[in-house]
């Protein structure tokens, strides 16, 4: 069943969105001065984007039925996440629907199993890995990988939900059946001693143009991003491989749009883990850390636009996020202690608060790295009700 929200049905929507939370929240924000109409395509009325945005159907994102209502009259369609199933996004392309990123691409973006071999094939540095289809594959795979070594779930996973570390080939087996039991594809992958986390933005058109952000660094805890710094503390020898690595997986993927590689930082090496082809929780500092944002970046792409400027617009950004407080206090009503704080952007995503929910993030722009992120954890801090996990160098 599809309900439609739209104050203005009858006008027609120049972008569709599958997908209505904090991203796409933050794309119609960008979509604004550019004087751009954007229809969404929600689940539930209370997700993020459809509070605040005019042209808003109701409806799933694996639903064809929805899918192709909603499409209708978009120019362009366009994703906050990777839920659209593969026969869907066939049938918009059957029904002429102009997908960016394109089905290919989507379909390489849902599938981690798929992002390790065509990654490999690029000879691209990622971590020994096996897709792990029968029990008999186990033995073989703790021989060849070690231990512990890493689960994923090939598709669906996301802030650490679908990785599973284990040690030992009977937590192996257990594990194994009971994540296949559920239905879940496995993949197995050798466990990296992680140095740091890095991610880099790349903006591509569909004739090729790209944009590259600077390389940033993700702090990571159980498998939440937590923060975001600029600049990643790396050799510029190593922050010109992850440009180059981003740029060929822009190229091989033919992505339309924002392109996130997340890498890790291993024996002083890169390592790719994986790709996210829309904009990505590493590339928020952009809104104010960057002369064009990765919101307005993502649009121009798929419109097909000249691309802006990605240079920063401090020495130093660092974005916190703000998760929900064991507590689960709304972080609004700490919003004016907050913002009291100098160089403080908050971004609130309208969500209801739970205790580890990502409700919004904090970014402060600053002359080191040191004053920003000091800046940034207090407010996020005072938001969240909790302390940020980790320190600040002194
Ligand atoms: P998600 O899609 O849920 O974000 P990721 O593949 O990014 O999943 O993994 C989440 C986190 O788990 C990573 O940020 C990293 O900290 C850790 N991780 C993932 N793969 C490995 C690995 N092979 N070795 C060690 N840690 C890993």
């Amino acid at each position: 069943m599809l309900t439609t929200m739209s104050t203005s049905p009858d006008s027609p929507a120049h972008i569709g969105i599958v997908g209505a939370g904090q991203l796409a929240r933050m794309t119609l924000q960008a979509a604004i001065p550019l004087g751009l109409r954007l229809r969404l395509l929600a689940e539930r009325p209370d997700d993020g984007a459809a509070l605040i945005a005019p042209d808003v159907l109701l409806g799933l994102p694996n639903d064809p039925e929805a899918l192709l209502d909603f499409a209708r009259g978009c120019e362009v369609v366009t994703f906050d996440h990777e839920l659209v199933p593969p026969p869907c996004l066939d049938a918009l392309i059957a029904a002429g629907t102009c997908l960016r990123p394109s089905a290919a691409t989507m379909r390489l973006a849902q599938d981690k199993s798929a992002q390790r071999r065509v990654f490999a094939e690029l000879g691209l540095p990622v971590p020994p890995f096996q897709v792990l289809s029968r029990e008999s594959d186990l033995a073989e795979v703790i021989k060849s990988l070690g231990s512990p070594l890493v689960l994923k779930a090939a598709r669906g996973g996301y802030d650490g939900r679908g990785v599973w570390i284990v040690d030992g080939a009977d937590n192996l087996r257990a594990r194994f059946k009971e994540l296949t039991a559920s239905g879940i594809e496995l993949i197995a992958e050798r466990w990296v001693r992680i140095e740091r986390e890095l991610a880099i933005l790349i903006a591509r058109r569909p004739g090729g143009q790209t944009a590259v952000y600077p390389l940033v660094e993700t702090v990571q805890v159980e498998g939440i991003c937590r923060e975001v710094i600029l600049p990643a503390p790396v050799s510029p020898g190593l922050a010109a491989e992850a440009e180059e690595i981003a740029r060929t997986i822009a190229e091989a993927s033919d992505v339309v749009g924002i392109l996130a590689v997340e890498l890790f930082l291993a024996g002083g090496r890169l390592i790719v883990n994986e790709i996210a082809t829309r904009p990505h929780n590493s590339g928020h500092y952009s809104i104010e850390g960057c002369v064009t944002s990765q919101f307005e970046q993502h649009l121009r792409a798929i419109l097909d636009w000249p691309l802006g400027a990605t240079a920063p617009t401090a020495p130093a950004v660092v974005t916190v996020n703000i998760l929900g407080g064991p507590t689960g206090g709304d972080p609004f009503a700490a919003l004016p202690c907050a913002l009291g704080l100098e160089g403080t952007h908050v971004h609130l995503y309208g969500k209801g608060a739970r205790p580890g929910r990502k409700l919004g993030h904090v970014t402060v722009c600053a002359s080191g790295v040191e004053q920003a992120r000091r800046q940034a954890r207090k407010a996020a801090e005072l938001l969240s009700g909790a302390p940020i996990p980790g320190e600040v160098a002194t």
